[in-house]
């Protein structure tokens, strides 16, 4: 059976709390954004309560920098450098990056192709596999995929694919080196022309718009066979007030489990 695996949302509550609540709801697998100091901690708690650390999460504010050669490029290269060696050294094999933040990157260029490459084949040697996340400008993260075709591959965010590249039917492209799935509902595109993260709710699945039948459809017609991995935020639990933080994650669980139900039976066809 697929394993079902969340991020650790909900800032308001210690991180070594959420990990055992975590687990205690049936979750299988886990993953987080790295935090220089706190990492090698949260992967040993999570593995001490008995869940599986599907991935780590680069940070993304200074991404952009990769297409540029600034000093700022330098640094964030370093920080790269260090979380590969994190994974590496407490045996995670896949680290989550995206390719750009905000509408505004600068250009696609040969430097900034070189520059994820280098990155990739020092991942590669240190047997960490680079999974590039779909966000909203399509040229980039599509640039890269095609100049790095070895060993590192794709996680599917399908909500930032409907509300952010509801055109592009990612998974046609990509799902042969699928590795990694973010998996979290939406209201899609609701400024057609004015496309931004003001639409990227990380909704609990079944909230939005997203047509689950279909996204089951695509997961089952692939090859990966990794966990259902769901990816909420702060602004998700902040939605769900009314319930207390065990509550979200019961109610995150159930929606997981049909999901999931959703996935095999999608599988039998
Ligand atoms: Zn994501």
């Amino acid at each position: 059976m697929r394993g079902i695996g969340i991020n650790l949302a909900g800032k308001d509550f210690p991180e070594q709390e959420r990990i055992k609540l975590v687990k205690e709801t049936g979750f299988d697998t886990v993953f987080f954004d790295y935090k220089e100091e706190e990492t090698d901690c949260l992967i040993e708690t999570s593995r001490n309560n008995g869940l599986i650390v599907d991935s780590i999460h680069a940070p993304f504010g200074k991404i952009n920098s990769f297409w540029e050669n600034t000093a700022e490029t330098d640094s964030y290269y370093s920080l790269m450098i260090r979380i590969i060696d994190c994974c590496s050294k407490n045996g995670v094999g896949k680290l989550v990056m995206h390719t750009t933040v905000g509408n505004h990157p600068p250009a696609v260029n040969n430097d900034g192709l070189i520059r994820y490459k280098a990155m990739c084949d020092y991942a590669k040697e240190k047997n960490v596999h680079i999974c590039f996340e779909n966000l909203e400008p399509f040229p980039h993260f599509h640039s890269v995929m095609e100049y790095i075709r070895d060993y590192h591959g794709f996680c599917w965010d399908c909500g930032h694919n409907l509300c952010y590249t509801p055109h592009v039917d990612m998974m046609r492209l990509y799902s042969d080196r699928l590795m990694c799935l973010h998996l979290h509902d939406n209201k899609g595109v609701t400024q057609p022309g004015n496309i931004d993260y003001r639409d990227d709710l990380h909704m609990l699945a079944f909230d939005g718009v997203l047509d689950w039948q279909w996204t089951a459809k695509k997961i089952a017609e692939s090859n990966y066979k990794g966990p259902l991995t769901f990816e909420y935020s702060n602004r998700t639990v902040n939605s769900c007030s009314h319930l207390t933080y065990k509550q979200f994650l019961q109610t995150a669980y159930e929606r997981a489990v049909k999901f999931r139900e959703m996935v095999d039976f999608a599988e039998t066809l």
